[in-house]
């Protein structure tokens, strides 16, 4: 029996306390910590109402190590499990560090100031982890996080030899809003607005934020669906660990609607996506910062939002000498994440795997003292926990459909 303490009581940290409140025969104890305690009140009221179980929570600014690290020394949690802002990364490690307990997150460090995603800053923290007898497990949430395991189910099960994967990630749901983010604003608008990259044997090939883009059929009555091709943090870990074995080419793909990319174009041209801080009235204000606090709370759009997810690799290679292409994914509906636990799929298909890779730690299945991303480990347990927990996997193997889609999504 292990207790977890939570980080950020967002989106994704009302999901994580649902799911691990679920999973109670492994977590004997959850605290949720957060910087408004108001947020954490909603989410233990809403755990007690459908679970009719006691959650603790407190008030956090995990900026502060100190804080962090005399809240884990109080609580007593085996695993910190941080879905607060990648910003938070690296102080929520060090504190972990300083109290020899172990560390998951969903989305890799971020310095405020730079819109850069990277792994060095986390990857750096590898010896101290090591030396210190804990583990990191770094992105588990569903694009990164599913999407590794995914990459490492079909090389384990299907392939000798990988040729390319392409990560395609389609959110097919409607708010009936005229602009809002399915996570929180400000890192989903810095992902999007930066230049694409892909992969091509070791190297990166650059090009201008959403200039290639196909239009790809989705499965479960999605249909057809406009998708651009974007710069994703698991390209990164994926080059590294599966470059062995033969992978060539790497991409990621996500939809985003005519209407969303007008706004989006709009948002850009007024200044209002900057990250440089401009002075008003006599203060320094961040644009991108304010215009989050204009937009829906990505939380607040659970309710109204109607339509599935779709989220998958499609993968090439060999297998016995002959080629092999095979598509893994998952779908999810809005509606069901809100009938379950008060949220929308997006925040549900990241909640739901970042529990279980929490949960494969505190029971030994994944353990390694050091840090790590989730295609370093066996992917049988945590393919199989997926459906179990909600996140239902399909995989589909050689048809014309996927020659299909493998040939159009060649740049
Ligand atoms: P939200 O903005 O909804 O929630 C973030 C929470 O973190 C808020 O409650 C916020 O507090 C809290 N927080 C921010 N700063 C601090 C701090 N200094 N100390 C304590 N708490 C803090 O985001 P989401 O829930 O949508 O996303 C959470 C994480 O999940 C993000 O890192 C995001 O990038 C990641 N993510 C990963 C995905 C994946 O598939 N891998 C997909 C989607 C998201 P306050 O309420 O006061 O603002």
């Amino acid at each position: 029996m292990s207790r977890v303490l939570i980080i950020g009581a967002g989106g994704v940290g009302n999901v994580v306390a649902h799911k691990c409140a679920q999973a109670g025969e492994v977590f004997s104890g959850i605290c949720l910590a957060s910087r408004t305690l108001a947020k954490c009140e909603a989410i233990r009221d809403g755990v007690k109402k459908r679970l009719g179980l006691e959650i603790e929570i407190a008030e956090l600014d995990a900026d502060q190590v100190a804080d962090t690290t005399a809240l884990i020394r109080r609580f007593k949690p085996v695993v910190v499990i941080n879905v607060a802002l990648p910003y938070q990364d690296l102080a929520v490690m060090e504190a972990c560090l300083e109290t020899g307990v172990d560390y998951l997150d969903t989305a890799n460090y971020e310095p405020p100031e730079e819109a850069k995603f990277e792994y060095k800053w986390q990857w750096a923290y590898h010896e101290r982890f090591r030396e210190k007898g804990i583990m990191a497990l770094l992105g588990s949430g569903f694009d990164p996080g599913v999407t590794n395991v995914f990459s490492a189910h079909a090389l384990k099960h299907h392939f000798d030899e990988l040729e390319s994967i392409d990560i395609i990630d389609a959110n097919a749901g409607d708010h009936g809003l005229p602009f809002a983010t399915n996570f929180n604003p400000e890192i989903n608008i810095r992902e999007i607005t930066q230049k694409g990259r892909w992969w091509r044997e070791g190297e990166w090939v650059e090009v201008e934020p959403l200039s290639i883009h196909r239009e790809l059929e989705f499965p479960a009555g999605i249909g057809s669906k406009k998708i651009y091709l974007l710069y994703h943090e698991e390209m990164e870990s994926l080059g590294k660990h599966l470059a062995s074995s033969g992978l060539k080419r790497m991409r990621f793909w996500m939809t985003f609607s005519e209407r969303y990319l007008t706004y989006l174009r709009v948002l850009e041209d007024l200044g209002l996506t900057s990250i440089e801080p401009v002075s008003f009235e006599g203060r320094e204000i961040v644009p991108l910062k304010f215009l989050k606090a204009l937009l829906p709370d990505p939380g607040s759009l659970g309710e109204r939002t109607r339509g599935k997810t779709c989220i998958g690799c499609l993968v090439r290679g060999e297998k016995s000498g002959r080629p092999r292409t095979c598509y893994v994914y998952n779908i999810c509906d809005h509606e069901e994440c809100w009938r379950e636990v008060g949220s929308q799929a997006i925040s549900y298909t990241t909640g739901v795997p970042a529990m279980i890779g929490a949960l494969l730690m505190v029971t030994g299945k994944w353990k390694r003292p050091g840090v790590f991303n989730m295609e370093q480990f066996d992917p049988d347990p945590f393919m199989d926990l997926l459906p179990k927990f909600g996140l239902p996997w399909v995989e589909v193997m050689d048809t014309e459909h996927l020659a299909r889609m493998a040939r159009l999504l060649e740049v």
